[in-house]
């Protein structure tokens, strides 16, 4: 069969924009700061929708990895252990904070901390473990909530990709003591730029909102302005209304691509047992990173894009900013260098879907452009 060059889109776009633009103008004249009306609702409304006691609205997901270290009083010096699969976009926002990151190896087939490696790594020093489950994927979350309990240590969860995803029917947030999402366009539910941070602990919450909001200004608790405005929270509302619908786009996308797919060496990422992805993307997986790479670099030529590439995904400690944290995570290097992400989001369509799995079961037979 012969294939023909496809773009495909690697961001969901909303469709909706009509009835958003009558939201949005429908609130101009009114206060749209970040303790407005419009931001209260959209905070009511995430706690219902994801089953939370609290949840803060702020401004990114790098506020929402600030105000989660600070709803866990972390402080200068503290270290804080995590895997170096997660974007720069998790460690910077903690190394702004003085924080310290410590790498600790992810499992072999999943993004979540190696239990034995974990064991290492942790120390007099340790104040929070921070898992980052990447691109929708679930993790075996609840031994490590257990071993993060067995040390004492709080559980952070940067959740930035992992809205709607459940583990053994619960949502994976419920595990972490705090966890914290982006709502960044590129990111399964947007406005535009902003995040949020769930927790059911009443002192997380406290902290998390006062750090958000300048102290409170009270000349006591350090703190800057990271929160959403009235405008994005409006826009909130209206997507959140409508994210159960696209999770099930969603998952029907990824269904309809791996259904399709007969290639003898492309897999998808094994999915951790009770564990549910939100779809975010589609992950597949080959046998070696030489593979891996020829199959990112012919998804490409035929206009299928890949996170891999374009963010130049290793391990953190590998950058030259971080190069003085590094530690052989040889499973992150692993993961890292067999998978790939492909978009499944509901603005494709079936044609779009139809082109990835002809070109994900044409790979190295040959057809090249
Ligand atoms: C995108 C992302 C962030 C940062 O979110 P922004 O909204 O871009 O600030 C943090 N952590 C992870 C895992 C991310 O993917």
């Amino acid at each position: 069969m012969s294939l023909v060059f496809r773009s495909i889109p690697d961001t969901y776009r909303y469709s909706s924009t009509a009835r958003e633009a009558e939201l949005l103008t429908g609130i101009l004249g009114k206060p749209l700061s970040g303790n407005s009306e419009p931001v209260e609702a959209y905070e009511s409304e995430l706690a219902r929708y994801f089953g939370a006691k609290h949840a803060v609205a702020v401004s990114s997901g790098s506020a929402a990895v600030m105000a989660g270290a600070a709803a866990l009083d972390l402080r200068p010096g503290d270290e804080v252990v995590l895997t170096p699969t997660c974007p720069l976009c998790t460690v910077y926002p903690l190394q702004s904070m003085g924080l310290v990151p410590v790498f600790a190896d992810t499992q072999p087939t999943n993004f979540s901390i190696d239990l034995d490696d974990l064991a290492r790594v942790v120390g007099p020093k340790t104040r929070a473990i921070i898992d980052i489950p990447m691109w929708g994927y679930p993790v075996p979350v609840k031994a490590l909530r257990a071993a993060a309990d067995a040390y004492g240590l709080p559980l952070l969860l940067d959740l930035a990709h992992g809205h709607g995803v459940t583990v053994d029917g619960k949502p994976l947030w419920t595990y972490g003591d705090v966890a914290t999402f982006s709502t960044h366009d590129s990111k399964i539910l947007s406005t535009g730029e902003g995040g949020f941070v769930l927790t059911d602990r009443a002192d997380c919450a406290e902290r998390a909102r006062g750090f958000t909001r300048f102290g409170n200004l009270d000349g006591v608790h350090l703190g800057i302005n990271l929160k959403l405005s009235g405008l994005q929270a409006e826009l909130g509302r209206h997507r959140l209304s409508m994210f159960d619908a696209s999770l099930e786009k969603r998952l029907a996308n990824a269904r309809r691509v791996l259904d399709g797919i007969a290639h003898p060496v492309v897999s998808e990422l094994s999915v951790v047992p009770g564990g549910k992805p939100n779809y975010f993307t589609l992950l597949l997986q080959l046998p070696s990173t030489e593979t891996s790479e020829r199959f990112i670099s012919h998804l490409a030529q035929w206009g299928i894009p890949s996170d891999i590439a374009k963010y130049g995904c290793r391990p953190l400690y590998e950058f030259p900013l971080l190069r003085s944290f590094a530690r052989d995570c040889s499973n992150a290097k692993r993961l890292l260098g067999t998978i790939t992400t492909i978009p499944i989001h509901p603005s494709l369509s079936e044609d779009d879907l139809d082109h990835i799995v002809r070109v994900i079961n044409v790979f190295g037979t040959g057809s090249s452009r």
